[in-house]
C-alpha cells in the first residue's frame, strides 16, 4: 500500500444544529496529499494556517510549501506552543493578522497541531466575518481522537479553561498518524485514556483489543493507530450527531472528568488533562461500583487496563479526597446539591438515571470509595 494513500476513511455526521455533516480522513502520510484533499473538500481563495512554533518547525512550514506548490494561497501562522496561548489576546492577534492579510468570507483556517492549537483556531475562524470553515489537522493523540472531532472550540480564562467559546464543526478533519512519531512519549500517552474512555462508553471490542495488545499502540504501529483513531472518532460522532449541543447524551464524554478536572487544577496543571482524566476514571469507576452502577470486576478491568498503558490511577501526594471533591464543587459541571458524573454501567454502556446521563452522588459515597482507592 502506498504509504501515502489514507489507511482509513470515515465520514462523520452530524445532524445537528443546521444539519452539519463533515468528512473526518484518517490515514498515514495525509499531510503530503493534503492541497488535493483541501481543494476538493473545502475550496477556499485563502488558507490561514496557524499552528504552534513546535508543530510549524516539524511540519508546518513544510505544509505551507506544498499548498503553495499546488496553487493555493496559504500564509502560515505559529503561536508559541503551550496551554498559555489558548487566549483572548493571541485570538485578537490572529484576527489582525488576518484582517491585514486581506482575508474574507473566502478564507478557511487550519488548525495544525495538538487541542490547543484546534481550539484556539476554532473559535478564531468562528467569529471571523461571522464564521469561516474550519479544518483541523490535528497533530496529537488527544486531538486525533477527541479535540479535533465535536466542534467545541474556545480560549481559557485567567478563571478558567474553556470559559470563552462556541459549537463551530469542522467542515473537514484530517488526522495523520505518521505526525504522531514525533509526539513525546508522555503527551503520547496522555491521549490514550481518551480511548479507555470512548472504549468504556460505547466500544467493548475496543477496550478487549486494548486489553489484548497494549504494546501495538505503545509502539504506535500506524495501522494500529489508524485503527484506533477511527474508532475513537466513531464513536465521538456517534454521541456528537445524537446531541451536538450537550444537553443529555454528550455528558457521557465526561466520564472521568468531574474529579479529572480537579485533580488537573490541584495539581496546578503539572498533570497533564489525560493523566488527570485517568486518575478521574479511576476514581469515578470505584464510586460507581460503590454506588452499585457498576459491577466491581468492570472497575477492576477499567484500573487495570489503565495500569498497562502506563496511565496514573491515583491522585498525586497532597491531593486528600476532601480537597478533589471541594476542587470538583468549583468546577463548571457542579451543579446545586450533589455532584454529577458521567459512569459506566459496563463497559460498552453508560448509566442513566431517570433519563440522564448526568448523575448525582452523595459526597460521602464518593468520599469513603476515594479512600478506599
Ligand atoms: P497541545 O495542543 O498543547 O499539544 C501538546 C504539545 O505537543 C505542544 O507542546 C505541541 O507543540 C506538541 N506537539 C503537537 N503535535 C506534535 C507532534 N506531532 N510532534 C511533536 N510535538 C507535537 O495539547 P493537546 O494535549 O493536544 O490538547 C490539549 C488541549 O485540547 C487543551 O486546551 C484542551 O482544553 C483541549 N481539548 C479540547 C477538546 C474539544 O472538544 N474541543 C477536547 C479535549 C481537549
Amino acid at each position: 500500500m502506498s504509504p501515502h494513500r489514507p489507511l482509513l476513511r470515515l465520514r462523520v455526521r452530524v445532524r445537528g444544529t443546521g444539519g452539519s455533516s463533515y468528512p473526518v480522513l484518517i490515514g498515514s502520510g495525509l499531510l503530503s496529499t493534503l492541497a488535493a484533499h483541501l481543494k476538493k473538500t473545502v475550496p477556499a481563495h485563502r488558507y490561514f494556517i496557524v499552528t504552534d512554533r513546535i508543530v510549524a518547525r516539524l511540519y508546518g512550514k513544510r505544509l505551507e510549501r506544498s499548498l503553495r506548490h499546488a496553487g493555493l494561497d496559504a500564509r502560515l501562522r505559529a503561536v508559541p506552543a503551550g496551554e498559555r496561548s489558548k487566549n483572548r489576546s493571541i485570538k485578537a492577534r490572529l484576527e489582525d493578522w488576518m484582517l491585514a492579510l486581506g482575508g474574507g468570507r473566502d478564507s478557511a483556517m487550519v488548525a495544525l497541531g495538538g487541542g490547543m492549537v484546534s481550539d484556539l483556531a476554532g473559535f478564531t475562524a468562528a467569529t471571523f466575518l461571522r464564521g469561516i470553515p474550519f479544518v483541523p489537522i490535528p497533530t496529537t493523540l488527544l486531538a486525533m481522537v477527541d479535540a479535533a472531532v465535536g466542534g467545541k472550540t474556545a480560549v481559557d480564562h485567567p478563571r478558567g479553561k474553556n470559559l470563552i467559546g462556541v459549537f463551530h464543526p469542522p467542515r473537514a478533519v484530517f488526522a495523520d498518524v505518521s505526525t504522531l512519531d514525533t509526539l513525546p512519549e508522555r503527551q503520547f500517552r496522555s491521549g490514550l485514556p481518551e480511548v479507555v474512555k470512548s472504549a468504556v462508553l460505547g466500544d467493548v471490542a475496543l477496550f478487549r483489543k486494548l486489553e489484548r495488545a497494549p504494546a501495538a499502540f505503545l509502539m504506535r504501529h500506524p495501522a494500529a493507530l489508524a485503527g484506533l483513531v477511527a474508532a475513537c472518532c466513531r464513536i465521538k460522532a456517534e454521541v456528537v450527531e445524537a446531541d451536538e449541543r450537550e444537553s443529555n447524551l454528550r455528558a457521557v464524554l465526561n466520564f472521568g472528568h468531574t474529579l479529572g478536572h480537579a485533580l488537573e487544577h490541584l495539581s496546578g496543571y503539572r498533570l497533564l488533562h489525560g493523566e488527570a482524566v485517568a486518575v478521574g476514571m479511576a476514581l469515578e469507576s470505584r464510586a460507581a461500583a460503590a454506588a452499585k452502577i457498576l459491577p466491581s470486576w468492570d472497575a477492576d478491568r477499567i484500573i487495570e487496563l489503565l495500569k498497562r498503558l502506563g496511565l496514573p490511577t491515583r491522585p498525586p501526594q497532597g491531593a486528600s479526597p476532601a480537597r478533589i471533591l471541594a476542587a470538583a464543587r468549583s468546577d463548571k459541571k457542579s451543579r446545586e446539591g450533589e455532584l454529577h458524573y458521567a459512569l459506566p454501567r459496563r463497559i460498552g454502556r453508560m448509566a442513566r438515571r431517570q433519563g440522564r446521563y448526568s448523575i448525582p452522588l452523595p459526597d460521602s459515597l464518593v468520599l469513603s470509595a476515594l479512600r478506599h482507592s
